[in-house]
């Protein structure tokens, strides 16, 4: 029986939903307050098989899909399969771009697996890490990954060696205390496109992400 939620779209970019799983449990994250976006509820009991995403690929496929964005509600790279076969299913029914959101922490997850290859072989051609600090200190009081303290070096990494393939974001989500300028800087030094996110979840987690940044 095929699962819902594996895909959804907004305007004419087709998004797929490959997990609902995350290795970190950041303050801000939308599942804290929400379980989809768009009006779709993109909740998932599993991860979706590698062909149970490319079906719903092809059934939801209308021309007219100008991109494809790997976006769920956790974090796509956990199903890494999954993924590839998303972007290879889509580079086979139209010539359009496909770009990922990702925590960043493939090199961790998959040490024996080149991950920033492996997705520019299936035909990624942007990824948009979010990086969310200018530190790791701050990286882990905010976004508490379960891979501890070297996750933010590692993330980095991820995002200098998928330089090699493809067009690189670092993104932030905008909160009270974090400095976007010294986010910005660590774009810059590895030679990444820099993206402020607007925070859209309810304040009182603002209040409780002030108190953890400012003291
Ligand atoms: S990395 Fe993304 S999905 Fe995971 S907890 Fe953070 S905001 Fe949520």
């Amino acid at each position: 029986m095929s699962i819902p939620n594996l895909t959804y779209w907004r305007g004419r970019t087709l998004y797929v939903n490959p997990s609902y799983r995350c290795t970190n449990r950041c303050m801000f994250c939308i599942r804290n307050y929400d379980n989809g976006v768009f009006g779709f509820d993109l909740s998932l009991d599993r991860d979706p098989a590698p062909e149970e995403l490319m079906e719903a690929i092809r059934r939801t496929w209308k021309t007219g899909f100008v991109e494809a964005a790997i976006v769920g509600l956790g974090e796509p790279l956990l199903n890494l399969d999954g993924t590839l076969a998303s972007v290879r299913q889509v580079k086979s029914l139209a010539s359009i771009p496909v770009r990922i959101n990702t925590n960043g922490e493939a090199l961790l997850m998959y040490p024996r697996r080149d991950v920033p290859r492996e997705l520019a072989l299936a035909g990624m051609n942007h990824v948009q890490v979010s990086i969310n600090a200018p530190d790791s200190q701050t990286y882990v009081k905010l976004c508490k990954p379960s891979f501890g303290e070297k996750t933010y070096a590692s993330m980095l990494r991820f995002a200098e060696r998928c330089l090699k393939y493809m067009t690189v974001e670092l993104s932030v989500v905008r909160v009270p205390g974090l400095d976007i300028e010294a986010c910005r800087r660590v774009a810059e030094r590895i030679g990444a496109q820099f993206k402020v996110r607007e925070y859209r979840g309810p304040p009182e987690l603002l209040d409780a992400i002030a108190s953890l940044l400012v003291g």
